[in-house]
């Protein structure tokens, strides 16, 4: 339940307009799968990102799940993939039959390193396998090191699956983040920048691929009166109702940036004279939309200290993502590691970080950090 005093880490944020679109589909009895909404919040976003297809869909996962159907990978093929993600980025590589092999972050920007990428791919080819897509993501809204991660992909010839589940309104010298890979997605998921309830989209390069996407997330229908099927199809299209949730928050998006990205200079401001802690910053170029302010501390013990000190005044706050590599799921798979992501994860915290955080709650936080590390 949701209570006025707990403080969330991230939680939904209504911009005003969500009510009127999703009454417009129940006035209009739109309440089937497809229907304006649907097109209406494509649009909206295909006018955001700027020369890019967008399908709209029922979750981020789905979205990735269709990219690497749509690239092609399948049983018995490799998909390098960032091991600093959250699961969603890595599982739908199982549900296609193939094999993740982890790729440790660089420290600019915790995500992908260049280096281990291509020292990956090197040993892969070497081994006869060579990989069949990459999957890089902006962590926390922080884009990865696009032009280095894109050149390595185009020297070997490999597609690349750019995860901007949490980067909506980032951008890498002005390109906007979901447009930079083979194919993009995002998510609107109950804790994402806006949010449909739930929800995502792939963003592809052109109609055919945009076809061919809702042509799957629709259960593959071949055109026909009765339901004929030549391949295995996916209910993973974005309902109407949804869809409208998703008009009134695209109108908000670039405040919800601009708050979330206040809410880190906050932090910034009041906590970075502790020695102890540090923030990771923008490298030249690189604009995040800050969807979570993290903070790495010096120790697990002192992670621990600020989390349960918050914990105990009803704040909530989170460890780092916990590295692929390192989960039971996928501890049989290959990986390509060299401790930062680890260390991330030991000694990371991911602050509360709603756009509707008043500023009240943020003195709170920052006074109980502040007791914690006196
Ligand atoms: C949220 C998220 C996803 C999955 O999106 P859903 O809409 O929850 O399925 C994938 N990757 C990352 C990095 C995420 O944060």
């Amino acid at each position: 339940m949701l209570t006025k005093t707990k403080i969330y880490l991230s939680s939904p944020h209504m911009g005003g307009s969500e009510e009127s679109y999703v009454k417009l589909a129940f006035d209009t009895n739109w309440i089937a799968p497809l229907g304006p909404n649907v097109n209406g919040f494509e649009n909206d976003i295909e006018n955001y990102l700027g020369d890019k297809k967008v399908a709209v869909l029922s979750s981020g996962t789905a979205a990735i799940h269709l990219a690497l159907e749509l690239i092609g990978v399948s049983k018995s093929d490799e998909v390098l993939c960032q091991s600093f993600t959250f699961s969603a980025s890595a599982n739908p590589i199982i549900y296609q039959g193939a094999t993740p092999i982890f790729i440790d972050s660089e420290p600019e920007t915790w995500n992908m390193s260049p280096e281990l990428l291509e020292i990956a791919i090197k040993d892969r080819i070497e081994n006869y396998k060579k990989p069949k897509a990459i999957v890089a993501v902006h962590l926390y809204g922080m884009p990865y090191k696009v032009d280095e991660i894109n050149a390595i992909a185009r020297k070997y010839d490999i597609p690349l699956v750019e995860d901007s589940a949490e980067a909506l309104g980032s951008s890498y010298f002005n390109r906007k983040c979901g447009t930079l890979g083979t194919y993009g997605i995002l998510s609107f998921n109950g804790n994402k920048i806006i949010t449909t309830s739930g929800g995502g989209a792939l963003i592809a390069p052109d109609v055919t691929s945009k076809e061919k996407a809702v042509f799957l997330s629709t259960q593959a229908r071949d055109d026909a009166p009765h339901y004929e099927h030549s391949n295995v199809g996916y209910n993973y299209r974005m309902s109407n109702v949804l869809a409208g949730i998703g008009r009134g928050q695209m109108e908000v998006l670039d405040e919800r940036v601009e708050a979330r990205r206040k809410n880190f200079e906050f932090y910034k401001q009041n906590l970075e004279h502790h020695q102890n802690i540090e923030f990771l910053e923008e490298p030249q170029g690189f604009y995040s939309n800050r969807w979570l302010t993290c903070i790495k501390t010096r120790s697990f013990e002192e992670r621990e200290r600020i989390r349960l000190a918050l914990l105990k005044q009803d704040i909530e706050s989170r460890p780092l993502w916990k590295p692929m590599h390192l989960q039971p799921i996928f501890k049989n798979c290959l990986n390509f590691t060299n401790g930062i992501s680890e260390s991330l994860f030991e000694k990371g915290l991911c602050l509360p970080s709603g756009s509707n955080l008043n500023e009240q709650d943020l003195y709170k936080i920052i006074t109980i950090i502040n007791n914690t590390l006196k």
